[in-house]
């Protein structure tokens, strides 16, 4: 169908009468267009949130305040709480010590996180990776804290040594570092176990935070990411849109209930006002809890292997055309050399420079993957260019044979 409609013109509020039916027309038509050649965003799709959006969609679910508390206006609470207590027992988090909401998304479960362990510690320097997410370093400016960038290793893990070197400069200092489980571009994982010795090494008793806004939920079902005494780990934040595939952005965020301060009560909303925003989108706590009663554990487990399958396939057949792609092993990210121009404007990867990834976040398919394979193969053969280099320490050269 063709369609000459110019959006920007056309949702103008300043022109009347407006054609409401058109635009959104027009902005379902687009995103349908999209969703096939759309594999660079890390948002599930395979989920159907229908039964939600039709009984729920059309009016206000506010949760207003704590989720643990009992007063004022909290419409879907008993969802949100169920959630929240679902998350905590998958990250083994200790049912006395566990505390955690429903929130607007990663950034937020990192602001409140954060700025808990900031509160206790104001004179705290914050320790975050190169390749963190753009919003850490943006909460460390929001708190006016003190934020240390640490190097990142070329795979996208944090540097220890340098974390260690950094920690050791400052030992005068409380510290609390962010760690993050799937980096955005390389789906990364830093390990806990490995930055709590570091942290203990220099400080006792600093607070270590989770950024697993991606990888929280499949690392968890693995029993790879855990919220227990042993792990160390005082917080964790992850996003709902991501591996659920919600459609609405939010977030989980779970803090050691111990690590954070009592919010102050609110005498007109009956509640303690303890997360960053007063009223809280109640259908994303529906949706999640949807999500969960509708799959479980398992199901939720199946998701994940089978996104992870797709991206070993995917990874092999990039390689087989001569493409030196790669990936980490439980990564649904796979990252390659940026493709050439016609292939870029075809298809929605992410790119930083000379390096780009899809992600096979679960709903993406074999076909595709093979689509674009084929696609990036028709771009380089005859080869107008060099194939680029390896990733160091990544790429298998061996895996990288000539088409
Ligand atoms: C997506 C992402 C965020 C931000 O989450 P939003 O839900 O977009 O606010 C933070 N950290 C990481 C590692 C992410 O992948």
């Amino acid at each position: 169908m063709t369609h000459t409609l110019n959006l920007t013109d056309a949702a103008d509020l300043s022109r009347a009468p407006v054609d409401i039916t058109a635009v959104l027309d027009h902005l379902v038509r687009e995103a349908d267009a999209a969703a096939g050649t759309s594999i660079g965003f890390p948002g599930a799709v395979d989920l159907d949130y229908t039964e939600v959006m039709t009984r729920l969609g059309s009016r206000l679910w506010n949760n207003i305040g704590d989720p643990a508390d009992e007063g004022g206006i909290a419409h879907t609470r008993a969802l949100e709480r169920a959630v929240i207590s679902w998350v905590a027992d998958l990250l083994a988090m200790p049912t006395d010590d566990r505390w955690g909401y429903v929130s607007s998304g990663g950034t937020e479960g990192n602001l409140s996180a954060l700025h808990a362990a900031h509160r206790r510690d104001p004179t705290a320097r914050i320790y975050y990776s190169a390749a963190a997410h753009y919003s850490v370093a943006k909460v460390v400016r929001l708190l006016g804290a003190h934020g240390v960038p640490i190097h990142a290793q070329l795979d996208g893990e944090v540097n220890y040594a340098h974390l260690a070197e950094q920690l050791h400069r400052r030992r005068r200092f409380p510290a609390i570092v962010v760690a993050t489980a799937g980096t955005t571009m390389t789906e990364a994982v830093d390990d806990p176990v490995r930055i709590r010795a570091v942290l203990d090494a220099h400080h006792a008793g600093g607070h270590l935070h989770v950024d697993a806004a991606l990888s929280g939920i499949p690392l968890a079902l693995d029993g790879r990411l855990r919220l227990d005494d042993a792990s160390g780990i005082g917080s964790v934040a992850i996003s709902g849109h991501k591996f659920f595939g919600t459609p609405t952005p939010c977030g989980i965020v779970l803090i050691r209930d111990h690590l954070r301060a009592a919010g102050s009560r609110i005498a007109y909303t009956a509640t303690a006002d303890t997360t960053i925003t007063g009223s809280r989108c109640g259908l994303s706590a529906a949706l999640l809890w949807h999500a969960i009663a509708a799959h479980g554990r398992e199901g939720h487990r199946w998701r994940a292997d089978e996104a992870r399958r797709l991206a070993a396939y995917t990874t092999e057949q990039l390689n087989a055309i001569g493409w030196p792609a790669w990936r980490h092993p439980h990564a649904f990210t796979v990252v390659l050399p940026t493709p050439p121009e016609p292939v870029r404007a075809k298809w929605l990867l992410a790119t930083d420079g000379d390096t780009s990834h899809l992600i096979c976040m679960p709903g993406i398919t074999p076909g595709q993957v093979d689509a674009f394979v084929a696609d990036l193969a028709a771009a380089i053969r005859p080869r107008s260019r060099p194939i680029p280099r390896p990733r160091p320490g990544r790429a298998s050269p061996a895996n990288a044979s000539a088409h």
